[in-house]
């Protein structure tokens, strides 16, 4: 038998105590300020106490454990950057060669250090075009070449401080966090800043109201994109005055900004002189090749004059556009990077001894929905999932092994009148229950509903 009750019975109060109690921490007893919490067998610990553990343990969180943990050891030329972006990313051939030699000189430069006569710069990134086209998806990977931490932020969620939102230097938190709290790691890190467009100064309806969210917060977003020492609240969220903050240096932390700049190719099109976009349009042009055409000829004017203001613009030395999908980049995503969709599905058949094989037809009527929601290559894994869900509910029984070739027929269908046809479905009631045609659940817009036949 145990000599002392276990934990968590009567014997922990939780309570504030009154006089007569003492901390067991400082020996102090309680006043008006300082409170007295009892705990398990009559154990006591003052507020001041409290508050000091929270505080021992948010250093041992956040902390600089020494830079020689974190050393980049090498620099891999830009071709290597290159290489591993190519593994991933379909197309984007300009935006990875920039994004390559920026990523490369960085560290470089980060590498050599001070000292040298000439001092480089720091040169962080602006990546423009269309929502997913591989803009986070580059910025993680290249953060994954040089090993270094990496975070994602939304500028549309910042606001001046003062204001309800959340503090610039919150991106920077994320970075502690996926450093592990370790700071000197997170100053060698990268950052994705996404949206940065849509804090754009907004030229027109001015407000007599302050804005909250559009210059203000580029403003804020200044200092930290040079290189500053930011001030981060461990807890996130707003600052406030008697809090503790953990400093870091952002001076050589990579902040590449991404943005689909809406409208910018008009802007564009009017500079160089081709004006009423989409009457005039080159013939053989689809109306994303001339999307992609125009956005590769962007410079820091357009910008400008889409409403960035001229100070950030300077922080973001280099800009790398990016292209519209079309249908046979899309076909492409689905099939070749290192871990295409179709790989993923092929792999999770293996897993059950079957074989699942897509025609080309079926590939490209994938790739025409996917085109018609506008969100580039994100839409794919909702439409597969959709496709293959009736399929995969049933495949731990279905015969094995064996080969199941998805065709145009299952995608116009739904898997129960496909199957059915097949042969893997007996007609009848049993299997009404599984998504077919008319009956399968607007998964792919959200809505959790079953659309009547
Ligand atoms: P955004 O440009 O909006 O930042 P993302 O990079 O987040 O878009 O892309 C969303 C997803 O779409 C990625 O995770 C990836 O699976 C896929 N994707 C987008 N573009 C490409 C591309 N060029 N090559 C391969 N996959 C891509």
């Amino acid at each position: 038998m145990s000599k002392h009750p276990p934990p968590g019975n009567d014997d922990f109060s939780g309570k504030i105590k009154g006089s007569g109690q003492r901390c067991a921490f400082c020996g102090r007893p309680p006043d008006n300020r300082r409170k007295i919490i009892q705990g398990y067998r009559d154990a006591c610990i003052c507020s001041d106490c409290v508050k000091m553990c929270v505080t021992l343990m948010d250093e041992d969180e956040f902390g600089r454990r020494g830079e020689d943990h974190v050393k980049i050891a090498r620099v891999p030329p830009p071709r290597e950057f290159k290489h591993a972006l190519d593994e991933y990313v379909i197309g984007q051939e300009y935006a990875k060669k920039v994004l390559s030699v920026s990523v490369h000189n960085h560290y470089k430069r980060l590498v050599a250090g001070k000292g040298d006569e000439v001092e480089v710069e720091k040169s962080n990134v602006l990546i423009v075009g269309p929502s997913g086209c591989g803009k986070t998806l580059m910025a993680r990977i290249l953060a994954g070449v040089v090993d270094v931490p990496f975070a994602i932020a939304d500028a549309t969620t910042l606001t001046e401080a003062g204001y309800v939102g959340e503090d610039v230097e919150n991106i920077l938190l994320r970075l502690i966090q996926a450093a592990d709290g370790d700071v000197v790691k997170a100053e060698k890190g990268v950052v994705y800043i996404d949206e940065i467009d849509k804090i754009g100064k907004k030229t027109q309806g001015v407000s007599i109201t302050r804005d909250v969210s559009g210059e203000g917060v580029q403003q804020a977003l200044l200092k930290m994109l040079e290189g500053t020492v930011c001030n981060v609240p461990p807890q996130g969220g707003r600052k406030h005055p008697e809090q503790r903050y953990i400093p870091i240096n952002t001076v050589n932390i990579l902040f590449i900004c991404g943005g689909t700049f809406d409208g910018l190719d008009e802007i564009i099109g009017r500079r160089i002189g081709q004006k009423s976009i989409g009457f005039h349009r080159e013939q053989g042009k689809t109306a994303d090749q001339e999307l992609g055409d125009l956005l590769e000829q962007v410079d820091a004017d357009d910008l400008l004059e889409f409403g960035l203001i001229p100070e950030l613009l300077g922080r973001l030395p280099v800009i790398a556009p990016i292209r519209p999908m079309d249908e046979n980049a899309l076909i492409r995503i689905l099939r070749e990077p290192k871990n295409a969709l179709l790989k993923q599905y092929e792999h999770l058949f293996a897993l059950e001894n079957a074989e699942i094989e897509f025609t080309e037809e079926a590939l490209r009527s994938i790739a025409k929905k996917a085109l018609k929601k506008g969100t580039g290559a994100r839409a794919l894994r909702s439409i597969v999932e959709d496709i293959l869900i009736g399929l995969m509910f049933e495949l731990p029984d279905l015969p094995r092994p064996h080969k199941y070739i998805i065709d145009e027929e299952l995608i116009d269908d739904g898997w129960e009148l496909w199957g059915t046809k097949h042969g893997y479905l007996a007609p009848g009631a049993e299997n009404v229950h599984l998504p077919g045609k008319g009956r399968r659940r607007k998964i792919e817009q959200g809505e959790n509903k079953e659309i009547p036949a």
